[in-house]
């Protein structure tokens, strides 16, 4: 190694190899699984876990007295640890089980609206997935909240300066993506805070994709609060966390009503439990949950930055070998963007793109990806995006290519 430098030693391999569904085969072919963005694929060690909770250590939680119960809530509370100390949030019960990202932020839109007036403003950017949109765009329609979009440059990053135009003394919520799902770009979530508090906002990071391939820290950010969503980091389904400063969500009012969540219940006069339970109606996601706190230990065991220069590499690889391909543009080239490679292919859909590659056994997406503006402002109908995960590798970089210059090939 020149001057020393440290070796990294991320082995692809080694961790496939975790993966009982990355050794199947689709249309005869091994399969490439590059559709992490939209899901990701779960480890052994999760699977494992679920099955071993469900067979020796399963029952409701916080209904204590008897011996289940009180191993499956220690597992379901240790998971919380884990999300906390993911994020480097200050305390646990700094952590909110949510079905999900999409969840995690109408809780937050929802409490946020019984205080909405008429004109309070609401900024969001022109890259958001329709999760960190939509539960915006019904404050507009119900309260009459007036929504303002920071917009983005052409090569996918923000534009921060007419950002900072649009702060104002009306400014209640900025809420912003940590990582484009679409273009990769990950965005300034610390800069984007501190102005936003110092026009007096809040500020809500949609870390759903931020989570996985940027270091998400709470702390170091600032933000009031943070979204995650569980099954795009090796977790089943029907997980989430929204993580909130502690004063944020102690001013944030329930969500939803039901057992758990409460103090005390009388026939004229309901109170609540503190946060996080308030926000934790009915019997939770317990074997999600805890799938998702195995899921991050798992993951914790791999150098972020090596399992992020490695991403990057395959994402590189992929996208020089198509440098030269005058046919194709890829979407998203801001400065220091994450694995994420989104592309127009010239005269073709990007639904035919992709199913000719899955012929091939190539798994990518193609639409619009939840982001309606995102796609009008780039200018293209629906593209298609191959989006890199620690267990991809170079072979699966090059099947990539080799099955989009084929599947291009059925167009002229
Ligand atoms: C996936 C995703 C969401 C929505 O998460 P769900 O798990 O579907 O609720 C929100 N924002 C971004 C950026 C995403 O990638």
């Amino acid at each position: 190694m020149a001057d020393g430098a440290p070796v990294t030693l991320f082995d692809p391999y080694a961790v496939r190899v975790q993966f009982p569904i990355l050794s199947r085969q689709v249309n005869g072919k091994p399969l490439v699984y590059l559709d992490n963005a939209a899901s990701a694929q779960k480890p052994r060690a999760v699977i494992d876990a679920l099955v071993a909770t469900m067979e020796g250590g399963y029952a409701n939680v916080h209904r204590g007295l008897h011996t289940l119960s009180n191993e499956a809530t220690e597992a379901f509370e240790k998971a919380r640890e884990i999300v906390a100390r993911f994020l480097n949030a200050e305390t646990p019960e700094q952590v909110v089980w949510t079905k999900g990202g999409t969840e995690a932020i109408n809780l937050v839109a929802n409490g946020l609206g019984l205080s909405i007036q008429p004109g309070d403003e609401i900024i969001i950017s022109e890259m958001e997935h329709h999760s960190n949109i939509v539960p915006w765009h019904l404050l507009r329609e119900r309260r009459g909240a007036v929504l303002k979009w920071i917009p983005v440059l052409d090569d996918g990053s923000l534009d921060m300066a007419a950002y900072a135009d649009l702060l104002g003394p009306r400014t209640r919520m900025v809420a912003v993506t940590h990582m484009s799902n679409v273009l990769g770009t990950i965005n300034p979530v610390a800069e984007i805070t501190r102005l936003a508090h110092a026009a007096g906002a809040q500020v809500l990071v949609d870390g759903c994709q931020g989570a996985v391939h940027a270091a998400p820290d709470v702390q170091a950010i600032g933000c009031d609060f943070y979204v995650l969503t569980g099954h795009k980091l090796f977790a089943p389904t029907g997980i989430g966390a929204l993580y909130g400063k502690a004063e944020a969500l102690e001013a944030l009012p329930p969500y939803q009503g039901g057992g758990e969540m409460i103090g005390v219940v009388e026939k004229d006069r309901v109170t609540y439990a503190a946060p996080p339970h308030r926000f934790e109606a009915g019997t939770p996601p317990i074997l999600e949950a805890i799938g998702l706190g195995v899921a991050l230990d798992w993951l914790a065991q791999y150098d972020r930055a090596a399992v992020q220069a490695h991403e990057h590499a395959l994402y590189r690889r992929a996208a020089d070998r198509l440098a030269e391909q005058d046919w194709l543009r890829i979407l998203g080239q801001a400065e220091g963007k994450g694995a994420i490679l989104t592309f127009a292919v010239e005269g073709a859909h990007a639904h035919d793109v992709a199913q000719i590659m899955d012929r091939y056994g190539v798994a990518v997406r193609a639409g619009t990806h939840c982001a309606e503006p995102l796609a009008k402002r780039m200018g293209v109908t629906s593209s298609t995006r191959a989006s890199f995960a620690l267990y991809n590798t170079v072979e699966d970089a090059d099947a990539f290519v080799d099955a989009l210059i084929k599947a291009r090939n059925f167009f002229v």
